[in-house]
């Protein structure tokens, strides 16, 4: 793996400590900041590949940073570090758009783990795409493989890096049905089970961005009792009343 720019936001100097030795022992180039103020003025300051937001900081906490990312339109990947369960709507959820999260306390393997995940995701879609720098257009949807762009209906849309990533992979398979544990091996990287919300919560955010009407999704569709599709021919080839539609994606 190539070297990595990280950006470790944590008031907590050993699990600072403990993230920068190895982070650092993975080829890890890191940058620690101790409070949220340092750890605002960081996130601006510069291209990272990954940032670890502690949520509890002194200053800004890392909601807040993370907040401001996303608006700003900055869509490095997100890894979260939370103490309480409660939050983790609100980090995956459309508020947020955090990438990933690792309870606290972890151990060492488990958030490694995910940080070569996010790495070997971002480096195999680079990969796969970077070169080709194709165009996939799915019904209103035009998306730029290389320059990680997506227009729909001509217009911009704002994805974070992961959003994309689950919007290309569906693209790059028109019509087929993926399952969240496939999503999760193939978009996520890892293929755990219990993080089915973790697909839920994107799928729903990715939702919110392209779909006309999120609560009845004409383009990304849920296929009951197996999971989700990208839909080829939305909306124009559909009837109106989508009541059983509803009624699906509600319960999945
Ligand atoms: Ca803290």
């Amino acid at each position: 793996m190539r070297e990595h720019q990280v950006l470790v936001v944590e008031d907590e100097q050993d699990i600072a400590r403990l993230l920068h030795l190895h982070l650092t022992e993975a080829n890890c180039q890191v940058t620690l900041a101790a409070d949220g103020h340092q750890g605002m003025r960081q996130a601006f300051s510069r291209h990272w590949d990954l940032v670890i937001l502690d949520l509890r900081l002194p200053g800004p906490d890392g909601l807040s940073i993370c907040r401001a990312l996303r608006r700003e339109q900055v869509y490095v990947p997100v890894l979260i570090l939370t103490s309480k369960s409660s939050e983790l709507d609100r980090v995956l959820g459309l508020e947020l758009g955090a990438d990933d999260y690792v309870s606290k306390p972890f151990s060492v393997s488990e958030l490694m783990a995910r940080v070569k995940a996010i790495f070997r995701r971002v480096e195999s879609f680079e990969r796969r795409f970077a070169s080709t720098g194709e165009i996939l257009n799915v019904g209103p949807l035009s998306i730029d493989t290389g320059g990680r762009e997506v227009l729909l209906n001509g217009q911009p849309v704002s994805l974070t890096a992961r959003e994309f990533d689950l919007l290309q992979h569906f693209a790059s398979h028109p019509g087929q049905v993926f399952s969240r544990a496939q999503l999760l091996d193939s978009v996520w990287g890892y293929g755990h089970e219990g993080y089915e919300h973790t697909v839920n919560s994107h799928i729903n955010r990715l939702r919110s961005k392209v779909e006309p009407d999120p609560a009845q999704p004409e383009l990304i569709t849920t296929v009951w009792g197996v999971g989700y599709k990208l839909d080829t021919a939305p909306a124009a080839a559909r009837s109106e009343g989508h009541a059983a539609d509803n009624v699906v994606s509600l319960s999945a």
